[in-house]
């Protein structure tokens, strides 16, 4: 249930019609791809999403998810990243599309764009539910959004506050500072 310190975004009927306007862009980018495709949803936050898209999507394609963990507090924010769940398939000579839930500082996806560069495959574009752009630390092109946000902290349709409000069909945005931990 949404409570009172959260505001309704983005409805179920806008967000559905996006992602359906986003599968077909990203049909329309692949349509001529000599290469097969891997989807790769980024855990646990782009879930939600990702189930979702890749059904409005007609691009044959393989599918895997990542899960990524933090360290401690020592190390830069870089070195804190690592893969607590990778994928199985290869992408070696494949193009990669890497579904994330939001992209916030840009370090998340730095990271994963260099763990995926490695691997030599043959392309690598980025699809985020969300394009937050008021505070980029790291300026990497997000190929494909499907809402651009400037702040706030945003939960619901598979995005959490403290691993609540992932089950919501909508986006909102917690009003209360003291319930939004980041944003
Ligand atoms: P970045 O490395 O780009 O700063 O962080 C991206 C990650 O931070 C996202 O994948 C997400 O898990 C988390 N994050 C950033 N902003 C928000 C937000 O507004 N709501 C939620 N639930 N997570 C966020």
């Amino acid at each position: 249930m949404p409570s009172d310190s959260m505001h309704c975004l983005f409805d179920s009927r806008t967000i559905a019609a996006r992602v359906s306007e986003l599968g077909a862009a990203i049909d329309h980018a692949y349509s001529r791809a000599q290469a097969p495709l891997v989807a790769v949803c980024v855990l646990k936050g782009a879930f939600v999403f990702f189930a979702d898209l890749i059904r409005q999507m007609q691009t044959p394609l393989e599918l895997d998810f990542v899960r990524l963990a933090s360290y401690g507090q020592q190390t830069t924010r870089q070195e804190k990243v690592h893969f607590s769940k990778d994928i199985e398939v290869s992408v070696q000579g494949k193009h990669v599309l890497i579904v994330e839930d939001i992209v916030d500082t840009g370090h998340t996806l730095a990271y994963l764009k260099q763990v995926f560069q490695a691997r030599r495959p043959s392309s690598i574009a980025v699809c985020s539910l969300i394009h937050k752009t008021g505070r980029r630390e790291i300026d990497l092109p997000v190929d494909f959004y499907g809402f651009a946000l400037d702040k706030g902290f945003v939960v619901g349709y598979g995005l959490d506050c403290a691993e609540a409000y992932r089950q919501l069909d909508a986006i909102y945005e917690l009003t209360e500072p003291a319930s939004a931990p980041r944003g």
